[in-house]
C-alpha cells in the first residue's frame, strides 16, 4: 500500500515520474510506502531545519536542500527507515541512481539537481 501519493504531484518533470514508477514497483511486489515529504517552499524549508536543529539533526538551509526544487522526495518503506522493506527500496533507488546521504535514510535526491536547479532558473 502506497499513502501520501498525491504529494509526488509538486515534484519537478525530471524527478517525480521516477518516484511514480518507483512506488509503482514497490506496490507490485507488495512492499507498502509512506511518502513523508516531497516539495518544499523556501518557508518550509526554513521550519524543517529549525526543527532538525533543535534535535540535532543536521538540515539545509532553504534553497540548499534538492526538495525546494521538487528534486528530493522522502520516503519511507514499511513502518521504520531500518525495517528490511525500507532496505528494499533504497536498493532499488541506488539501482536507478539516487542520491543517499549516510544517517538520512528516507532522503531519496536526484544526484544531478543542482545543475538542473540552475538551468531552471
Ligand atoms: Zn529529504
Amino acid at each position: 500500500m502506497i499513502s501520501g501519493r498525491s504529494k509526488l504531484s509538486t515534484l519537478s518533470p525530471y524527478f517525480g515520474p521516477y518516484i511514480e514508477w518507483l512506488l509503482d514497483y514497490a506496490d507490485s511486489q507488495g512492499v507498502s510506502v509512506s511518502v513523508l515529504s516531497a516539495y518544499r517552499t523556501f518557508e518550509d524549508q526554513q521550519r524543517a531545519a529549525a526543527q532538525a536543529k533543535a534535535s540535532g539533526r543536521p538540515a539545509a538551509a532553504p534553497g540548499r536542500s534538492a526538495h525546494n526544487y521538487g528534486l528530493a522526495v522522502d520516503l519511507m518503506g514499511g513502518d521504520h527507515s531500518s525495517s528490511a522493506q525500507h532496505e528494499w527500496l533504497m536498493q532499488v533507488g541506488r539501482a536507478m541512481g539516487f542520491y543517499f546521504y549516510p544517517g538520512d535514510r528516507p532522503h531519496f535526491e536526484h544526484p544531478q539537481w543542482r545543475e538542473l536547479r540552475k538551468s531552471l532558473r
